[in-house]
């Protein structure tokens, strides 16, 4: 709901609105526009209230949008969400590097790419068990296979294990394989498969669909912290824009504007995102340095023989040499303001803050 003011509207009469929509369980947000001023209402608030809010002085108009997300909004928890994983946090302020191969291949494949990467400083290790293809004739994973030699190599290097769960059959199993359970772009709307990981008590690496708008994003995010699961991580991994010089197009707007919405930790993917391995590396540094918590980098120790995702997977130098000198660029990240020291510095369209 957005209640516009008339651009005469006094401060008192401001100040009895935003007082109206306390009494009625919501959040006002005031927003500077061209010719005045609108309040968003945020939170969950008795409708038939809001409705009445039009008689008050000083209100032009009352307009109806959509739902607000409450579990997921900064404001929520202003000091920001840390997600831990079995000891090794994101979100803390430094720099989680998550890297891997697309696919698990092999033994030999995903043992040599753990060793590497977990001697570059890694601790999270991605690799996929079940993989959503477009085509139906592509590579689909080893499946419980795969779930296995993550385990084991989990085991070995001491790593956090990060897999795609792609449908509810399958989630149990691959919780038990998994530290960090990453539901897919094309899955982002999935909403019972949100609701199941939302019930267990596991970290969640929830990615951006290509096509959806961030309030998308944060309501499918919601559903997972609304029953009860409120170790979500959001993950920008590119969308679908009218660019066909890259894969998708890295939005680090997202990034941004995550950090700010939102108290939930922020990865970005830019292999996902750009799908051509030497514009991988620049990209991973704009990301951290736009505010990401952490990067997920697609490795392979042979990417022209890689059974998925080969063209954007980077080779062991060109990976060890990032993660050299990645960590360094933390410091330079742009942090979100703290919304109790500077509350109301918004100046979106009204339209998205309100969404929101
Ligand atoms: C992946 O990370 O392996 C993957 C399939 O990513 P996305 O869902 O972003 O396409
Ligand atoms: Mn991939």
């Amino acid at each position: 709901m957005l209640i516009v003011m008339q651009p005469n509207a006094t401060r008192p009469q401001i100040d009895a609105v935003c007082a109206r929509i306390s009494e009625l369980g919501g959040t006002p947000r005031e927003c500077t526009v061209a010719d005045g001023l609108v309040i968003a209402v945020c939170g969950g608030v008795e409708p038939i209230g809001l409705q009445r809010l039009g008689r008050l002085e000083g209100v032009a108009q009352c307009l109806p949008v959509a739902r607000s997300c409450k579990l997921v909004d900064r404001a929520a928890r202003p000091e920001g969400t840390v997600v831990t994983v079995r000891g090794w946090p994101i979100g803390d302020g430094g720099l989680a590097l998550i890297a891997g191969p697309c696919a698990v291949e092999s033994k030999d494949q995903i043992f040599r790419v753990a060793e590497f990467v977990s001697e570059c400083g890694v601790r999270f290790l991605r690799g996929g068990a079940y993989k959503p293809r477009s085509s139906p004739y592509a590579f689909q994973g080893l499946k419980e296979q795969g779930l296995r030699l993550l385990e084991a190599v989990g085991r070995e290097f001491d790593l956090r294990i990060v897999t795609e769960v792609k449908d509810v059959q399958t989630l149990s199993a691959v919780a038990q394989a998994a530290d960090v359970l990453q539901v897919g772009a094309r899955n982002m709307q999935n909403f019972a498969l949100l609701e199941a990981v939302g019930r267990l008590r596991k970290p969640v690496l929830l990615k951006r669909g290509m096509g959806a708008t961030l309030n998308e994003l944060y309501m499918a995010a919601e559903y997972v912290l609304s029953r009860g699961n409120l170790e979500v991580v959001l993950c920008e991994r590119g969308i679908r824009t009218f660019e066909t010089a890259t894969r998708y197009t890295l939005d680090l707007s997202a990034v941004v504007l995550m950090k700010h919405d939102t108290h939930l930790p922020v990865v970005a993917d830019p292999s996902h995102a750009v799908g051509i391995a030497w514009a991988v590396p620049p990209l991973v540094r704009a990301a951290v340095v736009a505010g990401a918590d952490g990067v997920m980098v697609e490795v392979h120790p042979d990417p022209s023989r890689a059974l998925s995702d080969g063209q954007q997977a980077l080779t062991f130098d060109e990976f060890a040499s990032l993660a050299r000198d990645v960590r360094s660029l933390a410091d330079w990240r742009a942090r979100p303001a703290d919304p109790r020291v500077a509350p109301g510095a918004d100046h979106r369209c009204p339209e998205a803050l309100a969404a929101r």
